[in-house]
């Protein structure tokens, strides 16, 4: 009898050997400023879950470890860009802050006392879930103790087999409430992040996806969430998907789109983040979604982040919906994302054998 390989598998093999691709940044750390926070995310040798193939969309740069002598002098470069309004840090790595596995304790140890030392009074830690534990928050605690601390964290979608089989993101929702809950109890608060832009959604989809997704972090104790349009990275699964046809960067206007449907809680604490093509100047990402038809778009993110109160979002995604024509929707492809994860890999070519090994 012939067995069938799960699509997932398939995709994990094909990321992993298009991540594998991935060259070496030199740099010791990537800065980015947004909304009076500075983005440090500290060069690692890469999260160990993309390198295992999961996430077809994510590559963050990586570059090489720094040892523990190191880290003073390469914090003091980083944190020399914080603005004197800065009110937060948001500490990354190439993956996971808090994984000992890619940033050994000493090292983490290290890299929380120089944010200590500065005078921005919240330090966002941006770490997968299943990273946190009674350790890893019980250092934060000790290296940070007079800053507010934030964990953020990779959600993307609510829905388990979108996660499965159009992200190939091993995330357990059912761990979730438990891990908030943790985090909570030291005191801190958490964030989750979200995309819009899933590949093997119909456009549809893709709205409805982010929009319960936000609203399903909050029912489950999230406190804030973060929404990301897709942008396409070299050297993903992703990237071999935009070449064959079977992924196209989403219109920006599907974030406001989707943010019309969140209630006033979900909609006043839900945070934006996209890669400005003035302001960002990333490599990596070789197609970004499109403004056509929207161009006041990035006014009116910058404008839906300096407002806080849902009445004026409201108002705001009233605005840029008015002003904007509204991209033809996609129809979703047929079948199940079980199903459509299998085409999508027959497209691309990538054949298994039983033994879950590569073929030619
Ligand atoms: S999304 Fe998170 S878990 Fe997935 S590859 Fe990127 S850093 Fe790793």
């Amino acid at each position: 009898m012939k067995m069938t390989i799960d699509p997932s598998v398939r995709m994990n093999n094909a990321n992993r050997s298009a991540k594998s691709a991935t060259p070496k940044d030199s740099r010791a750390t990537a800065i980015r400023r947004q909304y009076g926070m500075t983005q440090i995310c500290l060069q690692t040798d890469g999260c160990r879950k993309g390198m295992a193939g999961s996430c077809v969309f994510c590559n963050y740069p990586c570059g090489r470890l720094p040892s523990k002598d190191d880290v003073p002098s390469i914090m003091d470069e980083a944190l020399s860009m914080v603005e004197s309004e800065d009110r937060s840090i948001l500490i990354g790595s190439s993956g996971s802050l808090l994984d000992p596995l890619e940033v050994p304790e000493d090292i983490l140890r290290k890299v929380l006392e120089c944010i200590e030392g500065t005078d921005c009074g919240k330090v966002l830690v941006e770490t997968r879930l299943d990273t946190v534990d009674e350790q890893s928050l019980r250092l934060l605690q000790e290296c940070l103790p007079g800053k507010k601390i934030e964990i953020e964290f990779g959600l993307e979608s609510s829905n388990q087999d979108v996660l499965k089989y159009c992200l190939n993101k091993d995330v357990d929702l059912r761990t979730i409430d438990k891990q908030i809950e943790l985090i909570h109890s030291f005191g801190f608060t958490t964030s989750a992040n979200v995309i819009i832009g899933t590949p093997l959604l119909g456009t549809e989809e893709q709205i409805r996806d982010a929009a319960s997704t936000i609203g399903w972090a909050m029912d489950h104790g999230a406190d804030s969430t973060v929404l990301f349009p897709v942008n396409v990275r070299r050297h993903t699964l992703l990237e071999s998907m935009l070449h064959k046809g079977i992924y196209a960067p989403i219109n920006h206007i599907l974030v406001p789109l989707a943010l019309s449907g969140l209630d006033d809680r979900a909609l006043a604490t839900v945070s934006l983040s996209w890669a400005d093509p003035n302001q960002i100047d990333d490599d990596c990402i070789i197609a970004r979604p499109s403004d056509d038809g929207c161009p006041g778009i990035y006014e009116f993110y910058n404008s839906f982040m300096a407002a806080d109160d849902p009445a004026d979002r409201r108002g705001l995604i009233s605005s840029i919906l008015a002003e904007s024509a509204i991209p033809i929707m996609h129809s979703a492809p047929k079948g199940s994302l079980m199903e459509r994860a299998e085409r999508a890999c027959d497209l691309l070519g990538i054949r298994m054998n039983e033994d879950n090994l590569p073929l030619p």
